[in-house]
């Protein structure tokens, strides 16, 4: 149970001063509905208002904060005439300006005779200083509060600046003092505050500097973020260590069976690979391996490999991969092999219903299936095996701990091999894995070709087109992306309809199409028609991304590459260069690219390394967005930044991995203190692993 400490954090922004429904629904668009969420919601600038003039000094064009006594009021008389307050100090006079005026409002924040406070900025209009609708009124004791510098907050339409400051102040009023979680060493080298001032700090930014996320309170709060969550991953791994594996040691007859039919021999680093995982099936500790390699790796094989070690022992194997399209094209690859060798494997996906899939969950309980190949749909609760030793989970870029934890509760001491094909920066590893076991497949298999990267305006697309035809004659197969036009599958869609129609006019039945929307079947169907030669030109939305496999393919087409990521235009001009033929990228742009797109296309102009450009792209973007945000599996992190705070997750890393060490319940002061840190961070599940330890 979350501390009664933390209570008031997380209570909705509604139990806020200041903050009644309305207010609170647009807060809830831009921070979140819960008090802690405006803890979390940084700002994003500041204004000066400390310099407060007379008024016959006063700079036209500056904010000014102005101490001055109100005269008298003119009502608008007209529509579209704004109503006036008129004021003075001693050496001049100021109009205020208010369009659409709530007199009401206006008599009681400005009386007549009194002394006011108004901050806002300073215009000339026909040789009158005026203010148009200060942004604050406030009397003689707001001085000080009112002429010091302000917080600016990512808002909304009909949220203003006053209504979110007053309400992230009204949030910071609420938060409590915590005890220290941090190593006091580690925190007095850092010389930093602690948690509360931070937040408070974070929040009262006085120069830019303050606003940089390398200041002493950023980086405290994203340390602290950091702490919770490799906590977190500590507890997580150590939960899954708990549960003792199995030994998983087969005599290598039918891998050795395997590598004789195939048709190339493995690289030194698939080699590799397959060394360290049958290791750790061999031992008595579960195994929880990642298998990285680029695009076109032969991570496939590895993961075959593997799962013949367990059925040399009898026992089952599953490999689950994201999407139908690559789980049939795992299972394509498999099939042959597995049939050569007598070993029985099936293929369950979503598509399968009544009495087939019936069958097959038969079958996969009885123990008569080994090897199984499928999608999410292996989750589902009526799946059960009859003694599953290895799940193999290919995650592309949508890693989860969740469902890693959920293939691996279908057995007893599942061991468990992920596969990603996105290269991952060193951090990005640690933030989203902690410490777990790599193998990385390094070098592309043999007779794969560079791929010729050229990047074309969109304004030469005929020249495309025309080119692309003569390339058609000569035999090649060519990819068309269409371009993500916004987060709507509706829209992009339409793009590559649009697209898909006009090659059609030109080449007719030889081009394909295929989107997200499309059925299961139909995709395969279009795939297959690609595949087989059917058809020479497949449109495509990004659904390709995901690691389809056409080694005749030879032309890439991305069209508005600008709008792609690093990670997917790599991910993409990995599906041509497969085969025995030379290759070709073409990136169309459009004009008027920002910087960070032109320099994101010359990377891929430069470099096909796959580490090279994820380090890039951690450059150039958020480390949230390397992965492609959400679905990265990476933890969402409000206040670190693993572009500017590697080192303090590494920092965090090691603190986290000693306090365990030291107090593995987390039991001492610190270690309470610490439990409080996973609850203020959400990390609750960890928090019960903790609890059944
Ligand atoms: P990915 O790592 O992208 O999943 P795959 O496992 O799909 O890569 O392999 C891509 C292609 O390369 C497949 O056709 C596979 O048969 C082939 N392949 C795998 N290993 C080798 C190798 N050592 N030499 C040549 N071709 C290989
Ligand atoms: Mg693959």
């Amino acid at each position: 149970m979350r501390p009664a400490l933390l209570f008031d954090l997380f209570a909705p922004i509604t139990t806020l001063g200041g903050v009644g429904p309305r207010v609170a629904a647009l807060i809830e668009k831009v921070a979140g509905a819960r008090v802690v969420d405006l803890l979390w919601h940084l700002p994003t600038g500041l204004i000066d208002r400390s310099y407060s003039p007379k008024i016959a000094e006063a700079r036209v064009g500056s904010i000014a904060t102005m101490t001055v006594r109100v005269l008298d009021h003119r009502p608008s008389r007209a529509a579209r005439q704004p109503y006036r307050v008129r004021c003075a100090d001693e050496t001049g006079e100021l109009i205020l300006i208010f369009f659409h005026a709530r007199p009401d409002y206006l008599s009681k924040a400005l009386p007549p005779g009194e002394v006011r406070i108004v901050s806002g900025t300073i215009e000339a209009y026909g040789g009158q200083l005026q203010m148009t609708h200060p942004d604050h009124i406030g009397t003689v004791d707001d001085l000080a509060s009112l002429a010091g510098v302000e917080p600016v907050y990512g808002l909304t339409a009909g949220l203003s600046l006053k209504v979110m400051g007053r309400a992230v102040h009204n949030a910071l009023a609420v938060a409590p003092e915590l005890a220290e979680w941090i190593d006091p060493a580690w925190r007095r080298q850092q010389a930093w505050a602690g948690w509360r001032e931070s937040v408070i700090q974070a929040h009262s930014p006085e120069h830019e500097n303050d606003l940089l996320p390398q200041s002493p309170a950023r980086a405290r709060l994203a340390y602290d973020e950091l702490l919770a969550s490799q906590l977190a991953l500590l507890l997580v791994r150590a939960q899954v260590r708990r549960q003792r594996g199995r030994s998983t040691a087969g005599d290598g007859r039918m891998r050795s069976d395997v590598e004789s039919i195939l048709p190339f021999t493995l690289t030194v680093s698939q080699r590799q690979a397959v060394a360290d995982i049958v290791a750790d099936l061999a031992s008595d500790n579960r195994m929880l391996r990642l298998l990285q390699g680029d695009v076109g790796s032969g991570k496939t094989v590895v993961a075959l490999m593997a799962m013949l070690n367990a059925v040399e022992v009898g026992r089952q194997a599953a490999l689950m991969a994201p999407t139908e399209i690559l789980a049939s094209q795992h299972f394509a690859t498999i099939k042959p092999l597995a049939d050569s060798l007598g070993v029985d494997v099936v293929l369950l996906t979503g598509r399968d219903r009544g009495k087939a899939r019936t069958s097959i969950v038969e079958r996969i309980k009885d123990g008569d299936i080994p090897l199984v190949v499928g999608t999410h749909a292996l989750f589902q609760d009526d799946i059960a095996f009859k003694d599953l030793a290895l799940a193999v989970v290919d995650e592309q870029h949508r890693f989860g701990v969740h469902q890693r934890m959920m293939l691996a509760g279908k057995g007893r001491g599942v061991d468990i091999l992920v596969m990603t094909a996105t290269p991952i920066p060193r951090t990005l590893l640690l933030a989203a894995y902690g410490d777990m076991d790599v193998s990385r497949l390094s070098e592309k298999p043999a007779g794969r070709r560079p791929v010729t990267t050229r990047t074309v305006s969109l304004s030469r697309l005929e020249d495309v087109v025309a080119a692309v035809g003569r390339a058609l004659d000569g035999g090649d197969k060519v990819y068309w992306v269409c371009p993500l036009v916004e987060d709507s599958e509706v829209v992009d869609l339409a793009a590559a309809t649009e697209r898909y129609d006009h090659l059609v006019s030109l080449f007719g039945d030889r081009v394909g199409l295929v989107h997200g929307r499309m059925k299961g079947k139909e995709k395969d169907r279009v795939m297959a028609a690609f595949a087989a030669g059917s058809t020479d030109i497949l449109v495509a939305t990004t659904v390709i991304e995901v690691g389809v496999d056409v080694p005749a393919a030879t032309i890439m087409v991305v069209e508005h590459a600008e709008r792609f990521g690093l990670a997917q235009l790599h991910q993409l001009r990995g599906r041509v260069g497969r085969g025995e033929q030379a290759s070709a990228c073409l990136l169309l742009y459009a004009s008027g690219m920002s910087d960070t797109a032109r320099k994101r296309l010359k990377i891929m102009r430069e470099t096909d390394d796959g580490f090279r450009i994820a380090e890039e792209d951690l450059k150039l973007r958020g480390a949230g967005e390397v992965l492609g945000t959400r679905q990265s599996g990476l933890p969402d992190f409000h206040l670190a930044d693993l572009s500017v705070h590697g080192e303090l997750l590494a920092a965090a890393r090691d603190d986290a991995k000693l306090a365990l060490e030291r107090d593995p319940q987390l039991k001492s002061d610190r270690g309470t203190a610490l439990r409080t840190l996973l609850y203020l961070f959400e990390r609750d599940v960890a928090v019960t692993y903790l609890r059944s330890g």
